[in-house]
């Protein structure tokens, strides 16, 4: 589907890319060509992802530990990512986030800011920090990750729904300021996804999904990472400011 020069002498970055999605669209990126730059907090995780890209693919790769908490942290990240870019970066995969189950009555301040300290905090960093080096480029790309819960809500992730939400909010936010330095942002919105942690939370695996299957809401993480790889393409080239929803076909009590 996608050709194996599409991102020829381009850097991608991707965060959260230690596991599930965020390793799935560094795969699918360096695949078509991009040399990409994979960051998270597990060192040695992500020393397996780059080594793995760089077996598997014609593509480079570097890891950079980072936690999208730390301001420092990433600006240490640009500088090892435009080094390695030689000078640009023109992708960046904001993917990096967290949750975890509580009511809201039973939610700390503390636990709601850890989690919007991750996703929505970490975002605005990331986005933040690479400004200038995704200006730098002829056309620099953004994609952020939102979820279905930042759209819908959901019991027991307040904290999580809100965070997404304002990544989406963000992310329009930034196609409006950035249009003008030929910066495109868009946001991915999954339902849910058969990453490793959903399948030891579920029980599903991610091998069982036959992707020529519509009718199904499960879905299999290289579909999100083709998803991404469409939105840095230029097969995109009019589309900023968007929230693209990948969920299956998703089914009220009425239409069974
Ligand atoms: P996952 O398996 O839990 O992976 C999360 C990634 O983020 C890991 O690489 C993790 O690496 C990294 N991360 C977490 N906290 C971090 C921090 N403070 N600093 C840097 N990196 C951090 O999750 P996933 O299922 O792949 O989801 C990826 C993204 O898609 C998330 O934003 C999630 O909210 C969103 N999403 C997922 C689904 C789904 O069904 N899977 C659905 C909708 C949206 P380290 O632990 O090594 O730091």
């Amino acid at each position: 589907m996608y050709q194996n020069d599409l991102f020829e002498d381009e850097t991608a970055v991707v965060t959260g890319a230690s596991r599930g999605l965020g390793r799935a669209i560094a795969r699918r990126l360096a695949e078509c060509g991009a040399d990409v730059v994979v960051a998270a907090r597990s060192s040695d995780a992500l020393a397996a992802v780059a080594d793995e890209i760089e077996t598997e693919t014609a593509s480079d790769a570097l890891d950079v530990t980072v936690d999208v908490r730390d301001t420092d942290a990433i600006e240490r990240l640009v500088q090892r990512a435009t080094e390695f870019g030689d000078g640009s970066v023109e992708m960046l995969i904001a993917n990096a986030g967290a949750n975890f189950h509580a009511p809201v009555t039973e939610l700390s301040e503390n636990a709601w800011r850890t989690i919007v300290d991750i996703n929505l905090d970490g975002t605005y960093r990331c986005c933040h920090a690479f400004a200038e080096a995704l200006a730098a480029a002829d056309v620099g790309r953004v994609v952020t990750m939102s979820s279905v819960i930042g759209r819908d809500g959901a019991a027991e992730s307040a904290h999580y729904a809100a965070s997404k939400a304002g990544i989406e909010a963000l992310t329009r936010s930034l196609a409006l300021e950035w249009a003008e330095d030929n910066v495109r942002a868009n946001c991915l919105r999954p339902g849910l996804v058969a990453t490793p942690g959903v399948e030891e939370n579920r029980g599903v695996t991610a091998d069982r999904i036959d992707r020529d299957d519509v009718d199904r809401s499960l879905g299999h993480p290289d579909e999100i990472a083709d998803l991404a790889c469409f939105l840095v393409s230029p097969g995109a080239s009019y589309v900023s400011g968007q929230t693209y929803t990948a969920e299956g076909i998703r089914r009220r009590p009425d239409d069974e």
